[in-house]
């Protein structure tokens, strides 16, 4: 694998913006700030697509996004791809939901008006494609009808989607209303829910960070878990077990080829599996994040293991 120029980001999402005045205008865009970019769609702040400009279009929100791209490349790629599906090659035209009958004046085919089901659908069908398949990639639904429209076409298709692929719903207080459709307007102190609960940091992965930190700093990498031969310290690539308490850590390579097991042949991406010295669950994303950052994040780690100030009283033990 190559070196990355820069640490996996911690998160960047593909998002689906529905118009709240008028639920069929749909837009599809990415980012690796869901709330800022939410802001600016809905004229808050600089930056907005001239899609959602228009006044009474917004507010927008975001019913729903994908997460877990290693970065701003494959976002944009699967961004284009669910934007336009039509032409995509990642999707064989036969399995096309949204088939482009109109032309543009160049002679291109023209992209078919979004729609819930024709984005869901696509999303379907994209999360299954061989380049997209193996991220670690995470659903989250916002809005319960969006929800219930991605439930309903799993049900009607009949190839399934991995079992990595994670899906979550927020719904936040609008769950508790009796409707949707008459929503109450919710208390924005109460606790953070949707995008605004979304980690847009590293800080899930501290723990994880401190621990691999810790062990390459004094030269504990040992022998690699997998082939049994020694490490050396500052040489090559290797990736740490993400499980508190176990240091085994190991060359990429190997990782690789134990976590894919019998996949070997046919995918190069692995996508979790067991760590062969404490037998806990690790998934690759995670690893490469942390492996990433180790190797090209030296700012990004000191921000997140910088520790609070400590208070100025502090009790003095030298005598
Ligand atoms: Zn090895
Ligand atoms: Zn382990």
């Amino acid at each position: 694998m190559s070196v990355l120029p820069k640490p996996i980001p911690p998160l960047y999402t593909v998002y689906i913006l529905r118009s709240t005045v008028r639920r069929a205008s749909l837009y599809v865009g990415s980012t690796p700030h869901p709330p800022r970019r939410l802001k600016q769609h809905n004229g808050e702040s600089k930056g907005g697509a001239v899609r959602t400009s228009r006044s009474t279009l917004r507010p927008w929100e975001m019913v729903g996004l994908v997460s877990g791209f290693p970065g701003m490349v494959a976002a944009l790629k699967f961004e284009w791809a669910l934007t336009n599906s039509h032409l995509s090659l990642h999707i064989p035209s036969t399995s096309r939901i949204n088939v482009a009958t109109q032309k543009k004046r160049n002679g291109h085919p023209k992209r078919p008006p979004h729609s819930v089901t024709s984005i869901l659908s696509n999303l379907h069908l994209l999360l299954r494609v061989p380049s997209f398949a193996r991220l670690p990639i995470k659903l989250h639904f916002f809005a319960p009808d969006v929800h219930r429209a991605w439930i309903k076409w799993c049900g009607t298709s009949n190839e399934p989607l991995r079992d990595t692929i994670n899906v979550v719903t927020d719904f936040g207080l609008a769950a508790n209303a009796s409707t949707e459709g008459d929503k109450e307007i919710t208390d924005a102190t109460s606790q953070p829910w949707g995008i605004y609960a979304l980690s847009l940091d590293y800080a899930p992965i501290k723990d994880y960070v401190e621990k691999t930190q810790s062990a390459f700093a004094f030269e504990r990498e040992g022998d690699c878990v997998v082939c049994g031969e020694g490490l050396n310290p500052g040489e090559g690539l290797y990736a740490a077990c993400s499980n508190a308490g176990c240091e085994g850590v190991g060359h990429v390579s190997c990782w690789s080829e134990h976590l894919l097991g019998k996949e070997k042949n046919d995918s190069i991406i692995p996508v979790s599996g067991r760590c062969p010295k404490c037998e806990g669950q690790v998934r690759w994303g995670e690893m490469m994040m942390e492996m990433s950052l180790r190797l090209r994040g030296q700012k990004e780690i000191s921000k997140l293991l910088k520790k609070p100030r400590k208070r100025k009283a502090a009790i003095s033990n030298d005598t």
